[in-house]
């Protein structure tokens, strides 16, 4: 059952790239959301300012001072609830008064209070990917028994689901998630070792968050796409294909039997995904330039090149070998992602990381929430461990 408008909101990471993209719809169209709580990590400044617009009841922060600082930069006579710390983003996620959750914290982060709005029936708009890639079969468990859903605001998933309508039948015989290739996608392969932080951070068409702007580099991103589309459609990861695209325009198809492609293509801009997702089944107009196919001339595909970008055929593995590579892969690429941001290791040490926590993992069928965090836990101490003695 879908609530009529206005829908009442919780963003999740509120002061992140897709956190501001969600608050730009919001206000492109104020009578369709009521914006019941926004929670960001540490950037108070730019929090204090969302909740000054849209002054929700409830905010959240992750640490106790800044929760202070937050409730000094609000202005006077508005006293929201500030809540603080992990925690908070499970209470938030499961409040009473909300009905859509968009979860747009990044990383691993994210999976509690995404596990939270799952067991408490909302309906789910999906940016968080990394949930899924750790506990895929909990989120969909707990969907089942409380009617929550999953709404996939991931570029390439929001337009398999627009082209699946839904979920796939038997008639659909696999998907394909483009990849623009990211900034190195034309790199000799004996350059990419000397590429940095900053010239992975400039991505050709999409502008995003830190974190997955590397894993576009590393093609880590498409790699956890591919989990991702498996978990959400029930697929083995031999039917999730990737073609790179470089124009990004064409954001995923789906193959079916009878030899009909059917994509979603649109600008390369996420506000699309997320009003989809936000107003399902609604299509709300957006100020957004039409595409202008003739001026793009051409739309080109081929397939990655494999062998300088392992990072995809290592979460292909993953997903073979069950749940818990999945989480030691994810552990491994944020610990390894946060170093090269800071400039501690190089490019290719990331898939080398992502590669020894595969290999050092015994099979583990049905992991609970409690031993996914546990493998999560010990696959960062023993990959920074790792990195530390071989970098
Ligand atoms: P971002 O870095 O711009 O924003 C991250 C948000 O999470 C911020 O609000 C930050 O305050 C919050 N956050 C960070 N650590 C936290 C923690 N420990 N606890 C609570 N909150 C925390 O990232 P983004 O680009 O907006 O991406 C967010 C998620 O959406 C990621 O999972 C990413 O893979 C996914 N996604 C992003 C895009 C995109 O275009 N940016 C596209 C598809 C999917
Ligand atoms: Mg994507």
């Amino acid at each position: 059952d879908l609530p009529p408008f206005p829908r009442s909101l919780c963003v999740l990471g509120a002061t992140g790239s897709i956190g501001e993209s969600a608050l730009a719809v919001a206000r492109e169209h104020p009578a369709q959301f009521r914006v019941t709580a926004l929670a960001g990590a540490r950037n108070v400044e730019l929090l204090a300012r969302q909740a000054a617009e849209f002054r929700p009841r409830f905010l959240a922060v992750l640490e106790e001072e800044g929760a202070r600082a937050l409730k000094r930069l609000l202005p006077p006579g508005y006293a929201p609830e500030i809540l603080w710390g992990p925690g908070a983003y499970v209470t938030l996620a499961a409040l009473p008064e909300v009905q859509v959750v968009l979860a747009a914290i990044v990383g691993a982060a994210g999976l509690a209070p995404t596990l939270a709005a799952a067991q408490s029936g909302k309906i789910i708009a999906l940016a968080n990917k990394e949930s899924l890639v750790l506990a895929g079969h909990l989120i969909r468990r707990a969907c089942r028994e409380t009617g929550a859903v999953v709404l996939p605001v991931d570029s390439e998933h929001n337009a398999l689901f627009q082209s699946l309508v839904g979920h796939p039948g038997d008639d659909v015989d696999h998907l394909i998630l483009t990849a623009s290739g990211g900034p190195f996608r034309d790199w000799a392969s004996e350059e990419l070792a000397r590429a940095t932080a900053a010239q992975a951070l400039k991505h050709p068409n999409w502008s995003m968050g830190a974190k997955i702007s590397i894993d576009s580099a590393t093609l880590m991103n498409k790699g956890l796409e591919v989990i991702e589309a498996c978990r959400l459609y029930g697929l083995p990861q031999e039917r999730v294909k990737v073609l790179v695209h470089p124009q990004s325009i064409v954001h995923s198809l789906a193959a079916y039997r009878d030899g009909s492609f059917l994509a979603q293509m649109g600008q390369p801009d996420m506000r699309i995904a997320i009003a989809y997702c936000l107003c399902y089944p609604v299509r709300l107009p957006l100020s957004i330039p039409p595409l202008d196919l003739a001026a793009l001339g051409a739309l080109t595909f081929r397939e990655p090149r494999h062998d300088d970008f392992p990072c995809l055929g290592l979460a292909r593995r993953a997903v073979d070998e069950g749940p818990a590579h999945c989480t030691a892969l994810n552990a491994a690429n944020e610990v390894a992602v946060e170093r090269f941001l800071q400039g501690r290791i190089g490019f290719l040490d990331i898939p080398r990381a992502a590669a020894w926590a595969l290999d050092r993992l015994a099979p583990l069928d049905d992991p609970d929430f409690m031993t996914i965090l546990e493998i999560d836990r010990a696959t960062r101490q023993a990959v920074a461990d790792f990195l530390t003695d071989t970098t």
